[in-house]
């Protein structure tokens, strides 16, 4: 397996090579669809910033770290053979496991040809005069493409730690989007873990075993789920590769992208059934483990009162795990609806908080103010560290797209376009940028789905949509700016209608200091989003103009 990719040809500096497209990222999404151009028998080259494929699971290597979606259903379904052929060893796979499947993907269809790696695409052009784009690399690379795919992450910017003291931290410190590749030996070791988002949770529990204290930082607590990770069953396994078609299409077609075994009342309001059922069927989800909890009713996501039904289930069992009263009070939230940051799903999660090795401080109510040569000060005390944990996200969505200088028609920078907040046509295509898609882009369900199917459905409506130009004999499509406007009002109005406004989430940029806040996917549901997708083409593209 390899780590790093072949390296671009000299004479790649000296000339403009052209392409039929470039793709950025090669996590994924940007595997899957340089396999799709392939078949068209188009060229394509791949860029990638990081030394290897895999993007999420390159980067993020971090004590824990794992997916919460099934595995079984967190892999590709383009290929019957490979989800065949492919055996998981956990219910829910860890990174090197991930990565490792992702690594033969790109073997097994003979990827890495076409993929450079550790090369950073800095800026994307459009020439209105060529109707191409011409892409430049932290390497000095200039290539020309008529269409350029950005592939590159919804969460692959790290929001960069800028506490005062940093830099003079004589400890040593990480981010858990960026680990490093060798392993960290936290034994013995005084360890302060800042943010307790789906990252920090996952990874708490592991390194409160290892070190010798461990301080968790917490400004707000999240809510977690048990995954109940195991061993992956034989017997479940090979019931679902017998029936994989038919799971998959389910998938497809579900609000979310993966489908989990329905309780009686799933179609219910958690108002209109008893007490006594909502404890049986929230029950029964807590114990099955996973994202599936806050589906047992229809309406949980969209009326508060029936979201307040979900989390008082879930604070009694925070309050039912943590001996200490004052702490399970801290990790318990109060101040906005469940499921509207992103759920997450742990493994001993609260029941680490009973350790006598570890501490939770609450930032919120005293802020950090300095990092310190010997540990971290809040405005009220003082915390002697030996490592810092950084778990503190993404500026995600956007990020990884505005990093790069990408320009449309009338040199039009993205920046400018974006200052508002994201606005696009189905998440897929920007008026003003002839020929550039953006694979799980804002306006589109990605993060609130099993990303797998959303990456496949855009990489395969990509695909059909550059094909259907070649045979038309179209050399550009764009979105009109009406059409771009009246979507960006859609996914405006679907998010209105639930509760996700409510939160400071990553899904609104809350995140980040000075980012617009706006609810940036698509809540409409995948299913529905597809078939959106699909009629769009079948009416020739509509809402596209389409240029020679
Ligand atoms: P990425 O995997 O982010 O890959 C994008 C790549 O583009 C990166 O490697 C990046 O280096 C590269 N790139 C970006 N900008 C540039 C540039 N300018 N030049 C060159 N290269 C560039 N989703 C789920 O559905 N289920 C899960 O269980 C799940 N678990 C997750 C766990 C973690 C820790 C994180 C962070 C995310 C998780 N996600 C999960 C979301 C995950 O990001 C997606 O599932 C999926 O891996 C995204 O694939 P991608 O190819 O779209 O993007
Ligand atoms: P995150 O959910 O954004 O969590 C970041 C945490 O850091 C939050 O608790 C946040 O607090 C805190 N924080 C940020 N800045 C801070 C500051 N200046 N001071 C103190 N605390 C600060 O990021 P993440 O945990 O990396 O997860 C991001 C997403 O990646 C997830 O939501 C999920 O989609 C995906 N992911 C999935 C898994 C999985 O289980 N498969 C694992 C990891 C990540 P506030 O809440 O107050 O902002």
């Amino acid at each position: 397996m390899a780590d790093r990719e072949a390296q671009p040809a000299e004479a790649d500096a000296e000339r403009v090579v052209e392409f039929d497209a470039v793709i950025v990222g090669a996590g994924l999404a940007g595997l899957y669809m340089l396999h799709r151009l392939r078949g068209l028998g188009l060229s394509a080259r791949v860029y990638e910033a990081g030394g290897g494929v895999g993007g999420t699971w390159y980067w993020n290597r971090y004590p824990g770290a794992r997916c919460d979606i099934e595995s079984m259903d967190y892999s590709y379904s383009f290929s019957a053979a490979l989800q065949q052929e492919w055996r998981w060893t956990e219910r829910y796979a860890g990174q090197a496991e991930i990565l490792r499947y992702i690594n033969h993907v790109a073997d097994r269809f003979d990827l890495r040809r076409d993929i450079r790696c550790e090369t950073r695409v800095t800026a994307a052009r459009f020439d209105e005069a060529t109707n191409r784009w011409t892409i430049e690399t932290d390497r000095g690379e200039r290539v020309s493409a008529q269409f350029c795919i950005m592939a590159s992450g919804c969460l692959s910017t790290t929001q960069q730690p800028d506490f005062p003291g940093l830099e003079d931290f004589a400890g040593r410190w990480y981010q858990t989007g960026r680990w490093p590749h060798e392993s960290v030996d936290f034994s013995g070791q005084r360890v302060g873990v800042i943010g307790t988002g789906s990252s920090a949770i996952q990874a708490i529990p592991i390194i409160a075993r290892q070190a010798a204290h461990l301080t968790v930082f917490q400004r707000t607590p999240n809510f977690s789920i048990p995954a109940r990770n195991a061993p992956l069953d034989p017997e479940y396994e090979r019931w679902v590769k017998e029936h994989y078609a038919a799971r998959r299409r389910e998938a497809r077609e579900s609000r979310a992208g993966f489908v989990v075994p329905a309780t009686d009342h799933v179609q219910e309001s958690a108002l209109a059934v008893s007490e006594e059922v909502r404890e049986q069927d929230y029950g029964l989800r807590w114990q099955r483990g996973g994202l599936g909890f806050t589906s047992a009713f229809a309406d949980v996501g969209s009326n508060l009162a029936a979201n307040e039904t979900a989390a008082a289930f879930v604070r009694a069992k925070i309050r039912e795990t943590v001996h200490d009263r004052a702490v399970a009070e801290l990790l318990t939230p109060q101040d906005y609806p469940i499921g509207t940051k992103r759920l997450c799903a742990d493994s001993d999660y609260y029941e680490t908080f009973n350790r006598d090795n570890v501490t939770l401080v609450d930032v919120r109510q005293s802020p950090i103010a300095t990092i310190t040569p010997t540990g971290l000060q809040t405005r009220d005390a003082a915390y002697a560290l030996d490592s810092i944990v950084f778990a503190i996200g993404f500026d995600a969505m956007t990020g990884s797209l505005l990093k790069i200088d990408i320009r449309g028609r009338g040199g039009e920078p993205l920046w400018r376009k974006w200052a508002d907040g994201p606005r696009s046509y189905l998440g897929l295509m920007i008026a003003g940028f002839p020929n550039l898609f953006t694979i799980t882009g804002p306006g589109s369900p990605s993060v609130l789905s099993n990303m797998i199917t959303s990456i496949e459905q855009h990489v395969e409506w990509i695909a059909d949509c550059l094909a259907y130009l070649r045979e038309h004999e179209r050399g550009t499509i764009e979105a009109t700016i009406a059409a771009d406007d009246a979507w960006v009002a859609h996914v405006n109005a679907v998010g209105d209608t639930t509760l996700y406004p409510r939160a400071n989430s990553w899904y609104t940029g809350a995140n980040i200091p000075g980012k617009p806040r706006i609810f940036m996917p698509y809540v409409g549901g995948v299913g529905t989003y597809r078939v959106q997708c699909d009629e769009v083409a079948a009416r020739g593209y509509a809402g596209f103009s389409l240029g020679t």
